[in-house]
């Protein structure tokens, strides 16, 4: 974008760069740290390349807390006023995506952006109980190769077959696959897919857990899949307010209940590496290098930048929603009415400089 005239208040995407320190590994093999934040402003620098986004957070300087305040938490007040949202983590393995989700379940997860979401989600919910009720559900799902698969299937047993060298989730037979549907008003919903409801911080937690294990479990004698996978927590948040009572002049001073139903949703994506297919794959064919071979990226990449594209928006030029499962599943919960924050997870590291200035550059076409 061009820079001209910001506007990026009511720009429905925001991009965030969280940039993470050099790693145990990146020290030992005498990695050096390329990328610079300017302080004071949400620029970084790689080399002689500098860029400006809504918001940079660096290892050093800002708080953690910082980025759920600024990114995070208005997106949840949002979901109590009606409105969708998704939160994106993008970036090449190893770049702190997982980290920043807080879907590892190693030290300091809870300082990630999915836990301090359900913290504060729960303490509203305290908040407002006594006029407005409430429902929770959680879904917890993995898209593969273009297919859904299910993190909280009750009925997948969890089999650790390592005779077989096969490990993971093992589907009853017969379990048709899961669907991705539009309603006629536009809600996108997962036919098959389990949705949990939760009443309790303790309940949502489990759920985050058993499917961050389930989707581990899956990856670990598979090529690391989930280096390949989106793996998408989805928080479904419904309320009926009961506002101020009418009454009604009759004379019998009668009095209804007024009452006001609100439905939102918030995805929260630990998204698939962006790294490039370079290495010769197993079958001996060579992918084709700068071909991203992830389409759900792919079309990721193309919906946002139409989305961030006010003069494209007001030609009322098509979004391309429908090229992957990804951005089908998410058509509801980007542009429109709801609110996007794409985070850009970096490595510090010289060895990482050229996929970092990759995942920059896609996050700069986000804006
Ligand atoms: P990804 O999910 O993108 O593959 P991970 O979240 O697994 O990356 O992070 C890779 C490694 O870097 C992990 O060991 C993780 O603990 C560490 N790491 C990531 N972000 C941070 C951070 N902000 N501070 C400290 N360590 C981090
Ligand atoms: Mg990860």
């Amino acid at each position: 974008g061009g820079g001209g005239g910001g506007g990026t208040e009511d720009c429905c995407v925001k991009v965030a760069v969280h940039v993470r320190p050099l790693i145990g590994d990146e020290r030992a093999q005498g990695c050096k740290d390329c990328v610079t934040v300017i302080s004071g402003k949400p620029q970084v620098q790689i080399g002689t390349h500098s860029f400006t986004f809504d918001h940079v957070y660096g290892s050093t300087g800002t708080p953690s807390s910082a980025m759920f305040e600024e990114c995070i938490a208005p997106l949840v007040d949002g979901l109590f006023q009606g409105y969708n949202a998704t939160v994106l983590a993008y970036g090449q393995t190893g770049s702190g995506k997982t980290y920043t989700m807080g879907t590892g379940f190693k030290d300091g997860y809870q300082a990630g952006i999915i836990p301090q979401v359900m913290n504060v989600l729960f303490s509203k919910i305290e908040n407002l109980k006594h006029q407005t009720e409430f429902q929770l559900h959680v879904s917890f799902i993995e898209i593969l190769k273009e297919e859904v698969r299910d993190l909280l299937d009750p009925t997948a047993l969890n089999k650790s077959d390592t005779a077989n060298g096969n490990t993971g989730k093992v589907s009853l037979p017969g379990k048709p696959p899961i669907q991705i549907r539009e309603s006629s008003n536009g809600v996108i919903t997962l036919a098959g897919s389990t949705e949990v409801s939760v009443s309790t911080l303790k309940e949502m937690s489990a759920c985050l857990e058993q499917g961050s294990l389930s989707r581990a479990t899956g990856s670990t004698n598979m090529n690391n899949q989930s280096s390949r996978s989106h793996a998408i927590f989805t928080i479904t948040l419904e309320q009926m307010r009961k506002l101020n009572p009418v009454f009604h002049g009759d004379g019998n001073g009668s009095e209804s209940m007024n009452e006001e139903y609100l439905c939102a949703k918030l995805h929260l994506v630990d998204l698939a590496g962006s790294e490039r297919a370079k290495r010769t794959g197993s079958d001996g064919l060579r992918f084709k290098e700068g071909v991203h071979i992830n389409k759900g990226l792919l079309a990721l990449g193309n919906v946002i930048s139409a989305l961030g594209d006010e003069k494209k928006r007001k030609e009322g030029v098509h979004v391309p929603y429908r090229d992957s499962k990804l951005t089908r599943l998410l058509q509801d919960s980007l542009g429109g009415n709801s609110r996007t924050v794409m985070i850009a997870c970096i490595s510090p590291a010289d060895i990482n400089a050229e996929e970092t200035l990759n995942t920059i550059k896609y996050a700069n076409r986000a804006r």
